[in-house]
């Protein structure tokens, strides 16, 4: 029999359009089985309907509720409360780094999704079954596939340290696509989109984005293996394309 436990909800709040950010205590009985995303429900449902938080479908495949738990990037839907505290323990939760915050724990992510459209790595595309997931889908984008495994969560960019300090770095998961797309040589990819100082060269190779990928993308590695890419693409450009015999 799982027997419940009491913990503390610390919920960094931000009303919109306000810069005050405060800490707000919730004191809970849950089931140390059940995720921090039920946890932050139950805040919602019971105790704050006031509470601003992203969540969709509750099973790792969405990358809606990624938020910092003790100032770590998780996909709080299957992030089960018992690993992140213990009974009559604290959890707290705050909203993604590196983001513009909207309100409490939702950020904006629509910078995120322009990154990937601008270096061509379509974040809305054709299901396998030939229907459109959305309506539009970006111009030139029709062809390419999506990053596979990335659930486009974010978390990767919160936890980058260089996406802490330069608005303008393209980012993690952005790179990641990037260097995927060209690995598959994919049609209309150009390596150049990344061969600039706020791209693949910026990165520190801290790794803190492949710490905290819950889809084992390993965008870390990735952009180590795009600099591989762009220095090839440059040395043809410098000396030829000569073939080895
Ligand atoms: S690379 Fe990993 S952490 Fe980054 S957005 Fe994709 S799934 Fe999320």
């Amino acid at each position: 029999m799982i027997t419940n436990w009491t913990i503390t909800l610390r919920i960094s709040r931000q009303k919109r359009g306000d810069n005050h950010t405060y800490w707000k205590d919730y004191t809970l009985t849950v089931n140390p089985d059940d995720s921090v995303l039920d946890a932050v429900e139950n805040v919602w449902a019971v105790h704050d309907r006031s509470l601003s938080y992203r969540h969709a479908c509750h099973h790792s495949t969405c990358g809606a509720c990624g938020m910092r738990v003790n100032g770590v990037e998780k996909l709080t839907c299957i992030t089960p409360i018992r690993s992140v505290t213990h009974d009559n323990g604290i959890i707290k939760v705050e909203p993604l780094r590196n983001f513009p915050l909207i309100a409490d724990l939702v950020v904006d992510v629509a910078p995120f999704f322009q990154n990937l459209e601008t270096m061509r790595v379509p974040s809305i595309v054709t299901n396998s079954q030939g229907n459109l997931a959305y309506e539009k889908t970006p111009a030139g984008t029709e062809n390419l596939e999506r990053l596979v495994d990335c659930i486009e969560c974010g978390l990767c960019v919160s936890a980058c340290p260089i996406a802490s300090t330069d608005i303008d770095y393209v980012g993690p998961a952005v790179l990641a696509g990037l260097q995927q797309s060209l690995t598959a040589s994919v049609d209309g990819i150009d390596s150049s989109l990344a061969d600039h100082q706020e791209g693949a060269w910026r990165c520190h190779s801290a790794y803190e984005c492949s710490a905290v990928c819950p889809s084992d993308v390993e965008p870390g590695f990735r952009i180590m293996d795009l600099r591989k890419q762009l220095l090839r693409a440059s040395f043809r450009r410098w000396f030829g394309n000569k073939e080895k015999k």
